[in-house]
Parts: structure tokens; C-alpha cells; sequence
């Protein structure tokens, strides 16, 4: 079967901030009527939400859609969607392994931002960090505190909780 999620992580958390960061997100999505109760999910780990008044009066979300808070570190990539990236300089399509191997070299440290690896272009030598490298097509993340969006629309959501909670997120449309 195949499966589409929105995620939207943040890249910049680190483990004890997302552990205060999922309590008061929750929260404020209740508050705000993005969700409802609790509920069981046998798709993504984590907390799994139904859709509240706000995200069902505006039809963005149905009664079977999720959302689920992802607390713990994980890696998310666009699956069958990823395309190798393209220089944000130059262009120039790269080679895919270059940027898997930045990904598994950050993927051994604590993934927070400031540890991630840089990434350069052999045809103009641009050199940026692997997740400004990385373009729409070729997003990988990694992060402790993540939000999965199935069956939702996911832009005006993931644009209050940006708002909201000022971060490092990134947006991770995976299709598997
Ligand atoms: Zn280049």
C-alpha cells in the first residue's frame, strides 16, 4: 500500500528541549482546535491525535485523518519522491551518494544542527551545510521533535506551528 505523510521536523532540538517542546506543542494544538483526543495509530510511532473543530470546519483534515507527535530521534526522507539534488549556485545536478554520505556521517553524531556536515559542488565548488544543500526534491532530516500530517492538509497547520514555535523546521512531503 502506499503511503503519503506531510512531516514537519524540527532540525534544531535538541533531546531535552523536545522534551519540553512536545508537552507545550500538544497543547497548544488543543487550545487552538487543530486536535482532538488520543488516539491508536498503527502507521507512524508516536502520539497520535484526531482532528479537531478547527482543522474539520475549515476541511482540512477528515474524521480518519492523524496527527501524530513524533518524540524521539529519528531520520525522515521523501522515499520514492527523492531526486538528487541540484546545486543552489550552479545548477549542477550532484550525485546522490554525496549527499547520503553527509546524511550518515551526521546521522552518527546528535543531529542537532550545529553538528551537521557540509556538502560542496565539484563543477563551482559552493559549499553549504547538508540541509541548505539539500533542495525540495532531495530533503532528508533528522531531528528529536517531528509532526505527521496523513490525510491532511498540511500548509496552513505547519504554517501556525512555525509561527508559533520560532525553529529550525524543515517540511518533508515522503511518500513510501
Ligand atoms: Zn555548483
Amino acid at each position: 500500500m502506499s503511503v503519503h505523510i506531510w512531516y514537519l521536523v524540527d532540525l534544531s532540538a535538541s533531546s531535552a528541549e523536545a522534551d519540553s517542546a512536545v508537552h507545550r506543542l500538544q497543547e497548544w494544538l488543543v487550545t487552538t482546535g487543530w486536535v482532538g483526543a488520543e488516539r491508536e495509530s498503527d502507521w507512524v510511532e508516536g502520539l497520535c491525535l484526531t482532528p479537531g473543530p478547527r482543522a474539520l470546519e475549515r476541511g482540512l483534515a477528515k474524521e480518519t485523518s492523524n496527527l501524530t507527535l513524533i518524540h524521539d530521534r529519528d531520520g525522515y526522507s521523501m522515499g520514492e519522491n527523492f531526486a538528487p539534488p541540484s546545486c543552489p549556485a550552479c545548477g549542477e545536478t550532484l550525485d546522490e551518494d554525496i549527499l547520503f554520505d553527509a546524511y550518515s556521517d551526521w546521522a552518527a553524531t546528535d543531529w542537532t544542527l550545529g553538528t551537521q556536515p557540509s556538502v560542496s559542488c565539484d563543477a563551482c565548488g559552493e559549499e553549504k551545510p547538508v540541509v541548505d544543500f539539500a533542495d525540495e526534491h532531495s530533503r532528508v532530516a533528522h531531528g528529536n521533535l517531528a509532526i505527521a500530517l496523513y490525510a491532511w492538509d498540511h500548509e496552513e497547520l505547519f504554517a501556525a506551528v512555525e509561527e508559533n514555535f520560532p525553529g529550525h523546521w524543515r517540511t518533508i512531503y515522503s511518500h513510501t
